[in-house]
């Protein structure tokens, strides 16, 4: 609607020296898109009519008419997504909205980042490690102890061969998979976490897209994407590449936040895996089955409790409701490199409310995050296991 406005300079300049809104809402002028003419005379109306005085719209009225977001089309369906389920959501000194497709069930963001802005996000952050570790020691260990289960998991699906790891991070995964005699390679944007896996582990880590690479055909078993899928921005073409890298009978393991688990619905633009502007979607149990199945996998399982995302996910969700600054103890419990630059703009109340709210959200989480899956049939996260037909 405003598009039309802002593309008609000169109609632009007449309704912006003119209180439009009094003789007529602006959505009503808006309708009359590209018809100059009309405007025009709606305009040449408003003005001869010397009741209504001039008055300059507010410029903040102005700023707000052209954040107006248009809305996206659905990337898998190419459906036109008029359901926002989230609103001006401020995240990096921008406003997203999230838009939902009805029929793919699948959420993305809008306006949806371009290849600089993303280039950018992703050299600063949360998402740049140069050490390799993320976390303090005990968090990194119950991470690899968690490694050590998937690997049992995966190992009941399909027997050790190779796998790749699609933004493999720091390696670990793939570090522990390779002690269990699987052959593995695995691929990853930041050159800099990319070179810690290769000298660290001495694992074969390729740059960049999948796809890219053109890899063999059926030469793979097994294909990991952790937490990985709904940052990038072609999931379907992905899931067709890893359909032609796997053998008939390989298994594709993919882990996501569900749109769908009560850890949203709950927390909405408070929840702590909502992480705008790197998740471009939000994909749901039901959404991301139905996009296996279009690719010709069959799913197999899915797993809908995380002790490493369950737990953490409500706590986090919780303290975010309780008005403490946007997934501060994530931050609080990063590395020391990583929290540079993060942590000036935290506030020492903000540290102290998370530890006086800890006592009793630490408890609630656990049992929110068994509860979940139990009753529910929901997870904050969830890690469906796919073979391919
Ligand atoms: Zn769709």
């Amino acid at each position: 609607m405003v598009f039309f406005l802002i593309v008609d300079k000169k109609a632009t300049e007449k309704i912006n020296k003119t209180v439009v809104s009094k003789i007529m809402p602006i959505s009503e002028i808006t309708t009359l898109g590209t018809h100059n003419q009309l405007l025009d005379q709606q305009i040449g109306s408003i003005e001869k009519k010397k009741s209504f005085a001039k008055i300059q719209l507010p410029d903040q009225r102005i700023e707000s008419m052209k954040k107006k977001k248009s809305p996206p089309n659905c990337i898998f369906c190419k459906k036109k997504l008029d359901v926002v389920i989230l609103k001006n959501i401020s995240s990096n000194g921008n406003s997203y909205n999230i838009h939902e497709c009805d029929q793919c069930e699948i959420a993305m963001l809008n306006p949806f980042p371009s290849d600089t802005e993303l280039a950018k996000l992703y050299s600063t952050g949360n998402y740049r490690i140069t050490n390799g570790k993320r976390f303090g020691h005990i968090i990194e260990t119950l991470i690899h102890l968690g490694r050590i289960r998937k690997r049992k998991r995966i190992n009941k699906f399909v027997k050790p061969g190779k796998i790749l790891d699609i933004g493999c991070g720091r390696g670990l995964f793939l570090d522990v998979m390779r002690r269990g005699g699987w052959d593995t390679i695995g691929t990853e944007f930041n050159e800099e976490t990319a070179s810690h896996a290769i000298n660290t582990y001495g694992l074969k880590i390729l740059p960049g897209d999948i796809a890219q690479h053109k890899l063999p055909a059926e030469s793979l078993d097994a294909i990991n994407i952790n937490q990985v899928l709904e940052h990038l921005k072609n999931p379907d073409k992905v899931l067709e590449e890893n359909h032609r890298l796997l053998r008939k009978g390989g298994i594709l393991i993919i882990s996501v936040p569900d749109l769908r688990s009560p850890q949203f619905a709950i927390g909405k633009k408070n929840w702590a895996y909502l992480d705008l502007p790197f998740h471009l979607f939000h994909f749901t149990e039901e959404g991301l089955s139905e996009l296996l199945k279009k690719n010709e996998f069959k799913v197999k399982y899915i797993k809908r409790f995380s002790l490493e995302m369950g737990p953490f996910g409500w706590l986090q969700t919780l303290l975010n409701i309780s008005g403490i600054r946007f997934n501060l103890l994530y931050d609080l419990l990063k590395s020391r490199e990583l929290k540079d630059g993060t942590m000036e703009t935290i506030s020492p109340w903000g540290i102290i409310a998370t530890f006086l709210l800890l006592p009793i959200y630490f408890p609630l989480a656990m049992i929110l995050s068994v509860l979940e899956p139990l009753i529910w049939k929901r997870g904050g996260s969830i890690e469906i296991y796919a073979e391919k037909k």
